[in-house]
């Protein structure tokens, strides 16, 4: 169950570290001995998902830990539409093995490979008006906590730590077990096509109330927006495979990198690249089984920020921006991702008792992100935005307390949870504002 690991990357690889320890657990007795034998030796400890983090939350020097090795389905309760799984458990394969059993989850994100606790940990979402972010589809949890104990945790058991721990950035212990309320399965009819900015902006309560999932991307320096729409249907499956090559692998993945590679050498082409890629959306319809309809392949390696904003301030938030990027002429070719989610009752979820937007900006990998980032995370902070815990930001304690109502209420029971800042690191002690836990680990 150990390996030594001399190096770790996260996928965008902006985030690196060089962890003394690694280690791939079994089981939850394993990791129960890890944490008594970490808590024994005074060392801090971060669990780790798949790495599609972009901010510092799994960076550590001491111990890593990952639950790759404990993946699959514990048990379904046909009943209650309740499945339970290994946390470690990857979000395709838990869709796999959902399926197989004639289920799918209500709603997800664009990519798949996640681990299911790491991805519900920072608050990951899809989009759809009628839906909470992932983290709200969670039943119930079994947390190994810092003191080396199994607790569980759901609505009538442990409610306050299930209301922090659904959503809790690996602060409050180590994710064993996840249950999820499950749909029967389900099929959806996909659209793509293109619109004009102004347009769409005009029209979003007419297409978010119009379709079961509504997004749309806006090519900046352009008025082009892509919209993707997507429905329940009991259709036939129609998802040719030339065509989702053409669409996902050659236009949105082998093109766009070649952009990219242009963009790098060619630091001014960038309004022309975002043009060309405009005028590079196609009409696109598919129907096919929900989970294979949600995620798509993302090879570009991008840098992201993404904010959580009030819905109703959603549009005014676009024309700022729309504003900013076309005054300040950021080198930015990447389009600008919109989504929709309802609003829920998670502490630390960005959605947190508010219906809301997201919008998500890039850059490729290898390039600056600022000005551009810290610009846009002015205007997201004057409309009150919360950032995606997984995503690039600069907050810290000082000014994410006042974003979050049970802020106080997390963070103190982090703390009782966890004295000796176990489940801390560098990242984590400026997001919680923790300056000195008790007997700080060496
Ligand atoms: C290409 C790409 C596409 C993406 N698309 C979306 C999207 O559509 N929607 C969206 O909202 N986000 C999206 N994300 C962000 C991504 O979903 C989150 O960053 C997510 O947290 C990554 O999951 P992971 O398994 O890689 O976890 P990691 O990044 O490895 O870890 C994330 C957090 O989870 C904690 N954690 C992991 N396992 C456990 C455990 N067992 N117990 C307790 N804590 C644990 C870690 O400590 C860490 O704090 C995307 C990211 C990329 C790179």
């Amino acid at each position: 169950m150990i390996q030594k690991l001399p190096f770790w990357q996260n996928w965008a690889k902006n985030v690196s570290c060089s962890p003394s320890m690694i280690y791939y657990p079994k089981n939850e007795q394993e990791v129960v001995e890890i944490i008594q034998k970490a808590k024994a030796e005074h060392k801090r400890v971060r669990v780790v998902g798949n790495g599609h983090s972009f901010t510092n939350l799994a960076k550590t020097n001491q111990i890593m830990l990952s639950l790759s090795e404990m993946q699959g389905l514990i048990g379904m309760d046909e009943e209650k539409m309740e499945a339970t799984a290994w946390a470690g458990t990857s979000i395709n394969k838990m869709n796999s093995l959902l399926f197989d059993r004639g289920y799918n989850l209500a709603n997800l994100g664009d990519i798949d490979v996640q681990s299911i606790a790491g991805a519900t940990a920072t608050g990951t979402h899809g989009t759809g008006t009628a839906f909470g972010i992932v983290s709200t589809q969670i039943q119930k949890l079994t947390l190994v906590t810092a003191a080396g104990e199994i607790v569980e945790c759901s609505a009538a058991e442990n409610p306050d730590l299930f209301q922090a721990a659904r959503v809790s950035l690996g602060a409050l212990g180590i994710i064993t077990r996840m249950t999820f309320k499950v749909v029967p399965a389900y099929r959806l009819d996909y659209r793509s096509s293109k619109a004009k900015l102004a347009d769409t902006l005009d029209r979003l309560e007419e297409y978010n109330a119009n379709n079961r999932n509504f997004e749309f991307y806006w090519f900046p320096y352009t008025k082009t927006v892509q919209l993707k729409m997507s429905n329940e249907t009991t259709d036939k499956i129609k998802d040719n495979a030339t065509m989702r090559y053409i669409n996902q692998h050659l236009m949105e993945n082998t093109l766009f990198q070649g952009m990219c590679n242009i963009g790098k050498w060619f630091p001014n082409s960038y309004p022309l690249i975002s043009k060309i890629a405009a005028i590079g959306v196609s009409k696109e319809h598919k129907i096919n089984d929900s989970h294979k309809v949600y995620a798509s392949p993302r090879n570009v390696r991008f840098k992201e920020m993404e904010y959580n904003v009030p819905r109703e301030h959603f549009k005014e938030i676009m024309e700022r921006m729309v504003a900013k990027i076309n005054e300040q002429h950021y080198r930015v070719y990447f389009p600008i991702e919109c989504r929709f989610v309802k609003g829920d009752d998670i502490w630390l979820s960005p959605a947190y008792q508010r219906e809301s937007a997201y919008i998500a900006i890039h850059v490729d990998h290898r390039t600056p992100h600022d000005p551009y980032f810290r610009d846009i995370e002015e205007i997201m902070m004057e409309f009150g935005g919360r950032p995606h815990w997984g995503k690039m930001h600069k907050r810290s304690a000082e000014n994410l307390s006042t974003a979050y109502p049970m802020w106080g209420a997390f963070t103190e029971l982090r703390a009782k949870m966890d004295p000796e800042g176990m489940f801390l690191n560098d990242h984590l002690e400026e997001v919680f504002g923790v300056e000195q836990p008790a007997q700080l680990p060496v």
